[in-house]
């Protein structure tokens, strides 16, 4: 085969990752990319851009959507805004790797399902978190019940977090991506701004901080970010929805603040490969959540 017809035979294509809050998309995502690129934590509802981060080997580009969950949409108008978001990705892409929790498939799950019923694109089933699995017996029946709510391409049962058949779910991936030229270059990851994965940064870093002292109603601005001679001078406005917050990220004599800016200045670094100069700002936007406006200036809507 000469070279030209190799290059004729390379697929690639959108994946979107899909599922309720907390079942390890993120994290699923992070294992694939083999790079930090989406933010995880053990609150829910951490992730709430789209980002995409793209794998390629030779013949094959898988280009990655990572989703928030879906959520209910009457609470607020930010939650509106993110199942918008999962509905426009999952329409523009190629296959979907629907991960659920272990032995669970509740409601929220199902309600998942009727959303990708309507869609008509292949549905790969990742059943994640199999690491915690007392009875590995129930995992097969479990499995079988499953494959009867709808007609998967596969179902995978795995761990995200241990490693355990992801090279399956590649697999399987590769084989729903449609024929076509490469969209992104070899060896490009993301195609979102640096500025953009150092706001999402210090706010995974605020969070594991922070742990259940904060609701998930808080944002980070990136108002400076300018490079020069090796260095990166970066400033972050963190914007919080109600005044007791700001005592609470700041902590006693600025010691909170401190770590946290500590804490994402190194994972810049090592996302960046550069030296990093950091300075972290709070400020008070009430009722920001509920304020469409607001909401867009602030980039939430795509
Ligand atoms: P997302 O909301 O679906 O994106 O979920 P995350 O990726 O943020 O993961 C939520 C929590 O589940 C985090 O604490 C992860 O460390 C954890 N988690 C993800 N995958 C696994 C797994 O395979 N096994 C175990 N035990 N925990 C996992
Ligand atoms: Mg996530």
């Amino acid at each position: 085969m000469s070279k030209n017809e190799e290059k004729e035979e390379t697929r690639c294509g959108y994946v979107a990752i899909v599922g309720r809050p907390n079942v390890g998309k993120s994290t699923l995502l992070n294992h694939l990319l083999r790079q930090k690129v989406s933010i995880t934590s053990r609150k829910p509802q951490t992730t709430r851009h789209r980002i995409i981060g793209v794998t390629s080997d030779y013949h094959h580009q898988c280009i990655f959507v990572d989703t928030p969950g879906l959520h209910d949409a009457r609470k607020s108008a930010l939650n509106r805004l993110m199942n918008e978001t999962v509905i426009s990705v999952i329409n523009d892409v190629d296959a979907i790797i629907f991960v659920v929790e272990s032995l669970s498939f509740n409601q929220e799950d199902y309600k998942v399902l009727e959303v990708l019923k309507e869609i008509y694109k292949p549905v790969l089933l990742v059943i994640n978190k199999t690491d915690r699995l007392s009875q590995k017996d129930l995992l097969l029946p479990h499995m079988d019940k499953l494959s009867t709510l709808f007609d998967f391409s596969e179902i995978i049962p795995a761990s995200a977090l241990g490693g355990h058949n992801l090279d399956r779910i590649e697999k399987a991936v590769k084989s729903c991506l449609p024929q076509g030229e490469f969209l992104f270059p070899e060896d490009q990851f993301t195609d979102r701004s640096m500025r953009f994965l150092a706001s999402e940064l210090i706010r995974e870093k605020i969070t594991r901080q922070l742990g259940d002292e904060l609701p998930y109603d808080i944002t980070v601005e990136i108002e400076k970010f300018t490079e020069e001679n090796g260095l990166i001078d970066i400033h972050g406005l963190i914007l919080i929805d109600r005044s007791g917050q700001k005592k609470i990220i700041i902590g006693k004599n600025g010691a909170r603040l401190k770590t946290i800016g500590i804490a994402a200045r190194q994972d810049m670094e090592k996302a960046f490969a550069c030296k990093v100069m950091l300075r972290l700002w709070v400020k008070v936007k009430s009722g920001w959540a509920d304020d469409e406006r607001a909401l867009q200036s602030l980039g939430y809507t795509g």
